[in-house]
């Protein structure tokens, strides 16, 4: 019992001093960020006048140009873009078509990363199942045909694997293309696209995602014992890697300028809506975090530095090759933090570290209950994709805990667009990304990795 008091004494007289010496400091950033529209203003002039930016893509390379130019006005410090390769793949014109038993045009989006058809289209008939199992029992019906995977949306982890991997479980039982119902709770006939896999030893047969409206259609009709048949005619095809930029900027730290807060989100996005809630949202707040350190003067001991990594959705790239660039220096890296999970009304954090990371990480969210946003989870692997590399290597990661209900009725679909947002929601995103990054890069003890 004595010995977990005197434990338990530093830890809260380390939080008591946490809240006294960063009170004013967190309430002024806080302020800063509520007060007014700012971030989203920002976002919407980065959406309306670039529109969505896929990797590989002239949009992504123009946003990414003028985000470096605003940057420079905002009098950020060693503001650059650091090179990244990355995959260039381009959707083309794509349909599907229902042919038997009644001709109509469906909704439809192609995966990315799929192989097209060939001019003509595959016409076939469908095979509907609701998941792997099925597909398993039903594995002499699938040569030949089209595979529809319909399964309802559970949760995305779960969900998502028809997405992945629909394409290789379809082609190993013999498919010629593969379809599923879209990774999404609710929908408006609107298909939602990402990324699927394939492997080498597995013919790459085309993968396009149907609304959920459709595919549902298409299980009934097969219920009542019709023979559904489509056509499918996806142009999609692999160009060579484009060269594209991590967009880096600081403020430089006063004290241990080499040691180094990261946060960030990722600036790619599908080549659907606007991409402004997955991820403009999450760059342009990160970004707006670190102009208002700025702009109040606050200079922490250590450098804090927001990344807007390259292309996330198509491959992780700009993650991946961030960890190749900073290798040497990952050791001074103290904390990663990314939002990539829409800037809705944030709740606290999700932190990937040890106890006593997490413990520090708890004190200073303390600090954000003003606005509603100090809870901090404990979670056992990278929050978010882009920090990932960073975090498996044992750099202490966060993760923006958000209000995520409305999350998946707009990812990677059309509806991706600037109203989906909210500027008061995303002004205390900002005000968490701002707290978290100003008082973990100025703490006298460097965060426990
Ligand atoms: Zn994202």
């Amino acid at each position: 019992m004595l010995a977990l008091t005197l434990l338990a004494a530093p830890l809260s007289a380390q939080g008591r001093s946490i809240a006294r010496d960063y009170r004013a400091a967190a309430d002024s950033l806080i302020r800063a960020a509520t007060r007014d529209s700012a971030a989203y203003r920002r976002l919407g002039e980065l959406v309306d006048r670039f529109g969505y930016r896929l990797a590989g893509s002239p949009s992504l390379e123009a946003a990414i140009d003028w985000i470096l130019a605003e940057m420079r006005k905002d009098g950020l410090s060693n503001v650059q873009g650091e090179p990244v390769m990355v995959t260039h793949w381009v959707r083309g014109q794509e349909s599907v078509d229902l042919v038997s038993p009644r001709r109509a045009p469906l909704r439809m989006l192609g995966l990315g990363g799929s192989v097209g058809t060939p001019a003509e289209g595959i016409t076939a008939r469908v095979l509907v199942v609701s998941s792997f199992d099925e597909l398993d029992r039903r594995r002499a019906e699938a040569r030949g045909r089209i595979v529809l995977f319909d399964a309802p949306f559970t949760d995305y982890g779960e969900t998502r694997r028809y997405r992945t991997d629909g394409a290789v479980a379809a082609a190993r039982a013999g498919a010629v293309a593969s379809l599923i119902r879209s990774v999404a709770p609710f929908s408006i006939r609107s298909p939602h696209t990402g990324r699927v896999s394939y492997q080498p030893e597995v013919a790459n047969i085309p993968a396009a995602a149907l609304s959920n409206e459709d595919a549902m259609m298409l299980h009934r009709m097969q219920d009542r014992g019709d023979s559904v048949v489509v056509t499918l005619k996806m142009q999609a095809r692999q160009l060579p890697d484009a060269q594209s930029r991590n967009v880096v900027a600081e403020v430089v730290g006063r004290v241990a300028p080499e040691e180094v807060v990261v946060l960030g989100g990722h600036i790619d996005s599908w080549d659907v809506g606007q991409g402004a809630m997955d991820d403009g949202g999450g760059s342009v707040a990160a970004w707006e975090a670190v102009r208002l350190i700025h702009k109040l003067g606050l200079r922490p001991r250590r450098t804090i530095r927001v990344v807007l990594w390259t292309n996330e959705e198509n491959g992780v790239e700009g993650g991946q090759g961030y960890l190749e660039r900073h290798r040497d220096d990952l050791t001074k890296h103290v904390m990663a933090m990314e939002s990539d999970g829409g800037v809705f009304s944030p709740r606290g954090v999700l932190v990937a570290g040890t106890a006593p990371a997490v413990e520090v990480v708890r004190q200073v969210g303390q600090l954000l209950r003003p606005i509603g946003a100090d809870r901090v989870t404990k979670v056992d692997s990278s929050p978010e994709a882009d920090i990932e590399p960073m975090v498996t290597l044992g750099v202490p990661g966060i993760g923006l805990d958000v209000d995520g209900t409305r999350y998946f009725w707009y990812h990677h679909s059309d509806g991706d667009t600037l109203d989906k947002l909210d500027p008061a929601e995303m002004g205390r995103c900002v005000a968490l990304m701002a707290v978290m990054a100003y008082v973990i890069a100025d703490l006298p003890d460097r965060l426990p990795s």
